[in-house]
């Protein structure tokens, strides 16, 4: 089915009522696998970081990674989940050159955690419960490269090349109830879903969650029902979706592909579908297996996770204030608007403001310069805002210059150019490049004297009456002192020794 195939969005929902269910994988932060001791760094060289374990080898014994479990137990906490007594691993099995062991150590009716919910906050400030299923622990698989076709798909490929770097590394599947209710907003509550789990995530500590590097992927069930009916419709599912963006665009173009079937009387077929980046559509995958095929069974070789109720509690303690409480606590102490505060979100600085805060800069300063000047450089050259070569502490430096009058804001863009260009510090940079504001009255008295004297004319409408014809003599005397003064000190003088009132 073309894009052009599709029932309207809006014609969709007249008829239909979307019901989803998000899949997230996370790739947990961990130094080693989740079953050996194979180290979890990112570049090293195809196969180098894996052991007779990770690669399935006969004999060979797995052991579970304690971290593992703590960072699921606490993201099953922070989930408001029942943290299960015991619990244990299972087999899943199924044949794929990606999966050395053919088959996958998961979890299966035995999950860590289970029963919670995420309280997420719609654009409009509306928040929407999303009940969660399970969260459990499985293992990544390796990666295939298919080598010699045009698209870097098997079909048409001459070989493949596998790189077992990844297989065992831990992963956390989280998976949602059937979402409900959300109509027409389901595309968006998926989306800020996903954007509140890696918020939560990432504030957890467990896993730094970049989905452009895969640390977080999300599968995108959906299905329709005809409005006022109950009965679920069959659902599809779009797997490894990559980006906010694109959750959203999923269920959107999914809702719009299942209302065009249905509503000329064909049948929803249970498939997964992969989701295309260009043009925001989805197309077929494999039909989908049912749990039987898998052949699950409780894995052999590992005991039972057991975690006592004194070591939950003690995790429990550990939580951080939730994302979505903090950034409404931070939204009031800055006052800042909701929108505002989104786009602090999306510019990745709502740590450095914090930080910036902390170290002694007010609010409003510290998120003028991060949102400002160094969002700019920071756009222009294509890193992250935190990427930058600049901390919060050098920020907070600049912001303290300017609130005492030592810099004007020419000036403290122009320090901060250095401190990015290697410098050194704000102080430093001051001194070595001479940027101080002339605030030494007798220096800026005999500029403004001598600006007078070379704009007579201009002097003369002044003392006429005409007090806007200043900025001209300001700007002379700003050119005079390479914009080292303080434009506003001298405008004051200016009328000041013409004889009018500001
Ligand atoms: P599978 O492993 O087959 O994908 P899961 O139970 O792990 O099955 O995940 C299915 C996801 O889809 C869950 O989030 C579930 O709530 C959701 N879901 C189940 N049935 C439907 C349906 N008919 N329509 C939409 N979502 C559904
Ligand atoms: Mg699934
Ligand atoms: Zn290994």
């Amino acid at each position: 089915m073309t894009v052009t195939d599709l029932v309207s969005y809006e014609d969709a929902l007249a008829a239909y009522d979307p019901v989803m269910g998000l899949e997230v994988h996370v790739e947990l932060g961990t130094k080693t696998k989740m079953f050996c001791g194979c180290s979890t760094a990112l570049g090293a060289d195809a196969n180098a970081q894996t052991c007779p374990t990770c690669l399935g080898l006969p004999g060979s014994l797995p052991v579970v990674n304690a971290t593992g479990v703590e960072s699921a137990i606490k993201i099953g906490l922070a989930l408001n989940c029942t943290i299960a007594d015991w619990c244990r691993f299972a087999r899943k099995n199924y044949f794929y050159p990606d999966m050395p062991k053919n088959f996958q150590t998961s979890q299966y009716d035995e999950p860590i955690a289970f029963d919670g919910y995420l309280d997420v906050q719609l654009e409009d400030g509306e928040v929407f419960r999303v009940h969660i299923e399970r969260a459990h622990m499985e293992e990544d698989t390796g990666k295939s490269t298919h080598v010699g076709g045009a698209t870097g798909r098997i079909h048409g490929a001459r070989h493949s090349l596998l790189d077992y770097n990844r297989a065992g590394i831990p992963l956390i599947e989280i998976v949602t109830k059937p979402i409900e209710g959300a109509g027409e907003r389901a595309p968006e509550v998926a989306k800020a879903y996903v954007a509140e789990l890696r918020e939560l995530i990432k504030a957890l500590g467990v896993s730094e969650a970049r989905m452009e590097q895969g640390q977080m992927r999300c599968d995108v069930n959906l299905s329709l029902r005809p409005n006022g009916t109950e009965k679920f419709g069959t659902r599809s599912e779009t797997k490894n979706v990559n980006s906010l963006r694109s959750v959203e665009r999923a269920a959107r173009f999914e809702i719009q592909r299942h209302a065009a079937v249905l509503s000329s009387g064909g049948k929803i077929v249970q498939e997964t579908r992969h989701f295309h980046e260009e043009d925001g559509s989805t197309t077929p995958g494999r039909i989908k297996e049912e749990a039987e095929d898998y052949r699950y069974f409780p894995e052999p070789d590992l005991v039972p996770v057991a975690p006592s109720r004194e070591w939950v509690e003690e995790l429990r303690a550990t939580l951080p204030e939730l994302p979505r409480v903090r950034r409404n606590r931070l939204r009031e102490e800055w006052g800042v608007s909701e929108h505002d505060m989104q786009s602090i979100l999306n510019a990745g600085a709502v740590d450095l403001i914090v930080a910036t805060v902390e170290a002694g800069a007010d609010a409003a300063a510290a998120r003028k310069w991060w949102m400002g000047e160094l969002a700019r450089r920071a756009n222009e050259d294509g890193v992250e805002l935190a990427a930058l070569p600049i901390t919060p502490v050098q920020v907070a430096r600049v912001a303290e210059l300017v609130a005492k009058g030592d810099l004007n804001d020419k000036l403290a863009r122009q320090v901060i150019e250095g401190v990015l260009a290697g410098e050194g510090d704000p102080d430093t940079v001051v001194e070595k490049r001479g940027l101080k504001v002339v605030s030494d009255e007798g220096a800026l008295g005999t500029a403004v004297d001598e600006a007078i004297a070379a704009n007579a004319a201009i002097a003369d409408k002044i003392r006429g009456g005409k007090v806007a014809a200043a900025g001209a003599l300001v700007g002379a005397v700003m050119k005079a002192t390479r914009g080292q003064a303080d434009a506003a000190r001298v405008r004051e003088l200016i009328l000041e020794k013409l004889g009018v009132e500001g």
